[in-house]
């Protein structure tokens, strides 16, 4: 289904819970925000229903994200339900890996096509910092877990922030040099915990190109500009949402854990879906993308609009 703008919405990002076993600097405060209660959170049954839904006026492609997705008991079945909901051709997640390794093999059984994870340094001491309780040994062995489980072309997140991983930007580029992933680089959006952080916080990709001169543009894909060096077996991608506004190629919406939708990261519509079935169902989730707005407003350093934090939401 086409939004106002003439958008086809093609793509669900589906948050299973608000829970995290990370407290990363940017996105959540390092006790936590209130959780949502376990009764206002979706059942796996509510989701797939949805997910059904939102196939029926097109949607193709789902991601499971969070919070932490592994954190969510059982989410392997709730795979195994969403990947097997007639027209979704593609079940992603986005992970930070660290409860991956265990895993791994039973979410390609269950039908995930693709991961991405998160991981914005590859020093031990910065990893510990940034994610205030995550190491990154486990990190690595969920990535490795996943490249044996059979994985492909994984993508690996990378947000910028300045003075904890801009000195970095090289080594974490070279990953694609080593290993068939693509490294996506990613702008620190201002919102939620960051929201008031100062400017030296929020780094520019153009300082991958700085510190990785090699690399030439090839192309895009999605929200991503896809760039590659001579010999090197990855990609490297960089997300530009604070410098370059491309909400005219959007074609998403996202599920919260507690069932509103959201026509847009960053703005504060939304629109519940509890308690829906049948036609209301359908017809709440016209009306969510119809919702959708132009373009988000963070040019120019302007925090965003969508009035709660990253993990609340879905990223
Ligand atoms: N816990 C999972 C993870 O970290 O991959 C999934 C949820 S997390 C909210 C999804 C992505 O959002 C992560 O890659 C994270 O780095 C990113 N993220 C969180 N806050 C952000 C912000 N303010 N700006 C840009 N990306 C952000
Ligand atoms: Fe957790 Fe992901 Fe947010 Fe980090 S970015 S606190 S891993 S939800």
């Amino acid at each position: 289904m086409r939004d106002e703008f003439g958008r086809e919405v093609r793509y669900l990002r589906l948050s299973v819970t608000d829970r995290c076993n990370c407290r990363c600097l940017y996105c959540m405060p390092a006790d936590g925000v209130p959780m949502m209660r376990h009764d206002q959170i979706l059942s796996f049954e509510q989701m797939r229903d949805i997910v059904a839904a939102a196939a029926s006026l097109g949607v193709r492609k789902v991601r499971l994200t969070g919070g932490e997705p592994l954190v969510r008991r059982g989410v392997v079945d709730l795979v195994r339900m969403v990947a097997t909901v007639p027209g979704i051709d593609e079940v992603c997640m986005t992970t930070n890996a660290t409860l991956l390794a265990p895993v791994a093999a039973d979410l390609r059984d269950a039908g995930l096509t693709r991961l991405n994870v998160s991981l914005d340094t590859l020093d031990p001491q910065r990893y510990a910092r940034i994610t205030r309780c995550g190491r990154l040994e486990d990190a690595l062995a969920g990535l490795e877990a996943a490249r044996r489980a059979g994985f492909a072309h994984t993508k690996i997140n990378c947000v910028l922030v300045g003075g904890l991983n801009d000195d970095q930007l090289r080594p974490l580029a070279q990953l694609a040099r080593d290993h068939d992933l693509t490294v996506r680089f990613i702008e620190l959006m201002r919102m939620g915990e960051c929201a008031s952080w100062p400017a030296s916080r929020f780094v520019s990709a153009d300082e991958v190109l700085a510190a990785v001169p090699e690399l030439e543009p090839v192309g895009g894909e999605g929200v991503s500009e896809v760039y590659r060096a001579p010999g090197w077996r990855g990609s490297v991608g960089l997300i530009r949402p604070m410098t370059h506004q491309f909400c005219g190629q959007c074609d998403r919406i996202r599920i919260s854990a507690d069932g509103h939708l959201r026509p847009c990261l960053h703005s504060a519509a939304s629109v519940d879906l509890r308690g829906l079935s049948g036609q209301q169902l359908l017809d709440a989730i016209r009306r969510g993308i119809l919702a959708k707005p132009k373009g988000h407003r963070m040019q120019g350093g302007r925090a965003s609009d969508a009035g709660r934090n990253m993990n609340e939401i879905g990223g």
